[in-house]
């Protein structure tokens, strides 16, 4: 069966659910919206689906709105809904899944003056294109889905483990979890055996607050080649000051020799990154790729632990696993892993460590077009190309597929080669109304 719509928005995260309410409110009236993606994993993707409060919003609530012309609309939410979170407050994520949920059912309620939504409960598995600029999704099911214009919002993945398929013997692949947001893989753990966390970013924070909260009372090992956790953020913030950098200024090495001096002499360093904020994206943009490479290569691993940063109670909670020697994070490189009895040997640095499961919490995966099968066969069709530093693919400073002729667009994780802080919600909401906006336009032209 094949059906048409005037935009199709393919995915089930934050980002698609973004894209999708503000287009309903843009969009002309006459206008059909399809949402492509699966249904009970609308709104949340990863972050947004977990079910226990340990999870806590890295950002305050006051500024996790989904509209960026409405500030309050979440902490109204909260307010509405019996829940006594303030701006300030980090909320456990799971409420925020509700609240975008209730927002996404809210916009699929027809009413005659606005664009329809609906809901296309499938994945988008290939894609061509149609001669009149559109393009034909093949969903998952059977059915086909020809659009005039489209989003493209299928999120970063999951990173792999550091390690090539040969270092990972036979034996010891079922005690390693590829993707630990994908089964309650604590209850395959013996009480008292111990654990490997590959990765010691926000991933490994939530598996391990998870875990403390089972019977579970063997060592959590956390390693990293830096072993950097992620900074903690005060109970109050301190307000940013101006942007230091600017977006033409100087070489990488002497830009981040500024930000360290500014970040040492000022009470706290807080002020110094969230200043940064609004030149972030421009910065980036003003490197060469040979920059940004380098930037990626060596100072990644710094400014992700100080830019996205632990709720207090989390901070907390973390600090008190490691006095009591629970949680041990240590620096290396993990080298390989091999099975024994029952468990994992894990080679790190050169020193083995014996544990009874090795979970991947190395994050993010750099949302390569080989890993979706859906970018795949966009780009064997030559419809979009991978960014040059293999952050997603290339879009222009509007999000557009460059040669789309402003019929395809990207968002989120997806663009981060283009705007590279485009990972968390104060940020993607801002896109989310520029490319809706843009893609209203291209639809009223006919
Ligand atoms: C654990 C975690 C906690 C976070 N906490 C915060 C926070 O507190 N504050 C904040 O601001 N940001 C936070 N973030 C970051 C941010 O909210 C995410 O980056 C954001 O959710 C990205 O949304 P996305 O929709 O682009 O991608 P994703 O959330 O990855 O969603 C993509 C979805 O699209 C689906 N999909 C993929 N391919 C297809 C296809 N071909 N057809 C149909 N569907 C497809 C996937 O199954 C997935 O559900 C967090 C991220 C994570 C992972």
């Amino acid at each position: 069966m094949r059906q048409e719509t005037d935009v199709a928005v393919i995915g089930s995260g934050f980002s698609a659910v973004a894209l999708a309410l503000n287009l309903v409110e843009l969009a002309p009236p006459t206008a059909r919206i399809s949402l492509v993606g699966a249904r009970e994993e609308q709104g949340r993707g990863i972050a947004y689906a977990t079910t226990v409060d340990c999870h806590r919003l890295n950002v305050p609530a006051g500024r996790m709105s989904l509209f960026a012309d409405r500030p309050d609309h979440f902490t109204q939410w909260l307010a509405e809904n019996g829940h006594a979170a303030t701006a300030g407050d980090f909320a456990p994520r799971r409420l925020y899944g509700d609240y975008i949920e209730d927002c996404l059912d809210a916009a699929l309620k027809r009413t005659a003056n606005r664009a329809a939504l609906t809901l296309v409960d499938a994945e988008a598995q290939r894609a061509e294109a149609l001669a009149d600029g559109g393009l034909l999704f093949h969903l998952s099911g059977g059915s086909m889905l020809a659009a005039r214009v489209s989003a493209l919002c299928t999120g970063a993945g999951t990173g792999r483990l550091p390690l090539p398929d040969e270092a990972i013997s036979e034996e010891v692949r079922p005690f390693v979890v590829q993707n630990p947001w994908d089964d309650a893989w604590w209850s395959r753990l013996p009480d008292d055996g111990d654990v490997l966390f590959v990765g010691t970013g926000l991933t490994m924070v939530d598996q391990c607050l998870r875990l403390a909260r089972t019977g579970f009372r063997g060592t959590m090992h956390a390693v990293s080649r830096h072993g950097l956790l992620p900074q903690a953020h005060l109970a109050h913030r301190a307000e940013p000051i101006a942007p230091l950098l600017l977006p033409e200024s100087a070489e990488l090495s002497a830009m981040l020799a500024k930000l360290r001096a500014a970040a040492t002499a000022t009470p706290d360093w807080r002020a110094v990154m969230d200043g940064l904020r609004p030149v972030t994206q421009d910065l980036w943009k003003g490197w060469t790729s040979e920059q940004q490479r380098r930037f990626l290569r060596h100072a990644a691993p710094f400014w992700n632990v100080h830019r996205h940063r632990m709720a207090p109670a989390v901070a907390a909670e973390i600090a008190a696993l490691r006095e009591t020697g629970r949680l041990v994070v240590r620096r290396g490189r993990l080298q390989a892993l091999h099975g024994q009895d029952d468990g994992v040997i894990a080679s790190v640095q050169g020193r083995p460590l014996s544990v009874a499961m090795a979970v991947n919490c190395t994050g993010f995966e750099r949302c390569t077009v080989s890993a979706s099968p859906l970018l795949s066969s966009l780009a064997a069709e030559g419809i979009v190309a991978p960014h040059p530093i293999g952050l997603g693919i290339a879009v222009d400073d509007h999000s557009a597929v460059p040669a789309s002729e402003g019929k395809l667009y990207a968002m989120g994780p997806l663009t981060a080669g283009r705007h590279f802080e485009i990972t968390a919600v104060p940020d993607i909401r801002v896109q989310a109304r520029s490319v809706a906006g843009r893609m209203a336009t291209e639809i009223a032209k006919s």
